[in-house]
């Protein structure tokens, strides 16, 4: 910046947070000036949300200052920050999905007289802030908030921190589960914030709208601070580049060599659902087929559609040669498949009950159904056997899930579904939040039962683990199969295709 420019509205200095076994953040500095939109990119787990949360005082740094008009401020809760002018949207929403837009704004704060709740004076103020925001046209005042768009409650949050007279404002992937033209609602609004002098800090995935948008652009990795570049100085593959570098120290198992690779199990044509739109992909025994992409690309979604939780409507899927229509988990588990879902806690495990109870908990599922299934064995699955087979270190069979560490808790889901003899199994970030070790040996056991003939498929947000042990890998995109990348692919190559460069460069030329 030039002598004349302003001084930054915003200064972040050395911020260093330590979570128990992650440095999440290792000396990161970032300012923003007023009138600027700031992007902060990096790959999952880089430290974008950590730092927006030491910023607005939701965690608490190990290190570092904070400076807001040059003065330091230190805030022990958010509330704190928003009083001093700085308000967060995040992601997930924290409206109140039966109150009204002006009920929500004015949440604990609401303008009274003679010790009352002011009505009027709170649906004033309200049009009044959506009028600022040119979105008065679209949102009423009075309009329940589950009544609206997701867009429609972003800018309701805007509204809220205009309202607490927001000078910075923090996005953290606002766009990741909006469509097209809410996009467009909303950048209206965040470039009209910005034109007002406000400081804006942008996290998101997506480069078309980080080029956009932003003026600059710090990128983070590993929880460290790589480089702050003028966005129009910087190309979209320089910028994955400077997000991926990195060494790999780790050593996974080897790739299935092609004679381990067997018959089609799972073949899916032209399929769509109300997210998913023409996948087409087969996968066969032996092979485990990564599915890379962003957050919101449709990856959880494609494991839904296939298990039967949403099923496909429309389109073909052939299991095992025959044509199928999965339309529920049971029917699934009947042709032989497991998903072991990414909210292990929820969806995965009864955690009260004992690891045994666990074991046989979509077997039994099976045997109340009268139509005959491939089970294993005659007298049911050998529990023991089971847990030995996925390396499952509990004090006994008998104790609660609960207590057992994520690495455990995984492995018990894996002895389920491998108790009802699945050969296709779907694994949704089968690694996330197990520590370095548990993860080796979870990595070990998908190739060893790849090994053994089962067809796997795994989505993973972590690159280094698509990578690391995919046969194949498919790229996702805005809800579709947008590209097929080999063993091996560099990050830079599934980072292309995941932020939909190749696509758009197509929709240009069109
Ligand atoms: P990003 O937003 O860039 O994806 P995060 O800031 O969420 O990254 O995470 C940075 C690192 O800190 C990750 O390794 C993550 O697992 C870890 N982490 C984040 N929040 C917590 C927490 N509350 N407790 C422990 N570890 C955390
Ligand atoms: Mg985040």
């Amino acid at each position: 910046m030039s002598q004349s420019s302003p001084p930054p509205l915003l200064q972040i200095r050395g911020i260093t947070k330590q979570f128990p076994g992650v440095l999440a953040l290792d000396n990161v500095s970032l300012e923003c000036y007023p009138g600027e939109i700031h992007a902060v990119v990096g790959e999952n787990g880089a430290g974008k949300s950590t730092l927006m949360k030491i910023l607005v005082g939701a965690y608490q740094p190990d290190h570092g200052e904070i400076y807001l008009d040059g003065q330091r401020v230190h805030f022990h809760h958010p509330r704190q920050a928003q009083q001093a002018g700085i308000s967060i949207i995040y992601q997930e929403f924290t409206l109140l999905p039966y109150r009204t837009v002006a009920q929500n704004i004015f949440l604990g704060r609401e303008p009274a007289r003679h010790g009352l709740i002011d009505r009027r004076a709170m649906v004033e103020k309200t049009s009044e802030l959506l009028r600022r925001l040119k979105a008065d046209a679209y949102i009423s005042p009075h309009a329940l908030v589950r009544d609206l768009s997701v867009a429609q409650q972003q800018i309701v949050e805007i509204a809220k921190a205009l309202s607490l007279e927001a000078r910075v404002l923090v996005m953290d992937e606002p766009t990741a589960a909006l469509a097209a033209e809410e996009v467009n609602l909303l950048f209206d609004v965040v470039r009209s914030l910005r034109d007002s002098g406000m400081a804006i800090i942008y996290i998101s995935h997506r480069f078309q709208e980080i080029f956009e948008l932003a003026r600059r652009i710090t990128v983070l990795k590993d929880g460290r601070h790589v480089a702050t570049v003028m966005a129009h100085e910087i190309t979209s593959a320089d910028l994955v580049r400077l997000m991926v570098g990195r060494e790999l120290e780790y050593y996974y198992p080897p790739y299935a060599t092609p004679e381990e690779i067997g018959e089609t199990r799972l073949r899916v044509e032209n399929a769509s659902n109300d997210f998913l739109k023409n996948i087409s992909f087969e996968l066969r025994a032996g092979e485990i087929v990564g599915i890379a992409g962003l957050q919101g690309s449709g990856r959880t979604e494609l494991a839904q559609a296939l298990f039967g939780v949403k099923p496909f409507t429309s389109g073909k899927v052939e299991v095992r040669g025959r044509i199928t229509h999965i339309s529920s988990p049971l029917a699934a588990i009947r042709q032989g498949m497991g998903f072991i879902t990414e909210d292990r806690k929820r969806e995965g495990l009864a955690l009260r009950q004992s690891v045994w109870d666990n074991v046989l908990l979509a077997f039994r599922a099976l045997q109340h159904m009268l139509t005959p299934v491939r089970l294993n064995g005659a007298g049911g699955p050998d529990v023991r056997a089971l847990t030995q087979q996925v390396d499952l270190r509990a004090a006994s069979l008998s104790q609660p899930v609960q207590y057992l560490s994520g690495g455990n808790q995984q492995k018990v889901v894996l002895a389920k579904w491998l108790a009802t003899a699945s050969e296709i199994l779907i694994f949704d970030e089968p690694t996330r939040g197990i520590d370095v070790n548990a993860k080796a040996g979870i990595h070990q056991l998908l190739r060893a039962l790849a090994r053994a003939g089962t067809a796997i498929l795994m989505i993973s947000s972590e690159l280094p683990e698509v990578i690391g042990m995919s046969d194949r890998i498919l790229v996702m995109h805005d809800g579709q199969i947008v590209g097929e990348l080999p063993a091996g692919a560099s990050e830079a190559d599934i980072m292309l295709l995941a932020t939909g460069q190749q696509l758009l460069a197509g929709e240009k030329r069109s």
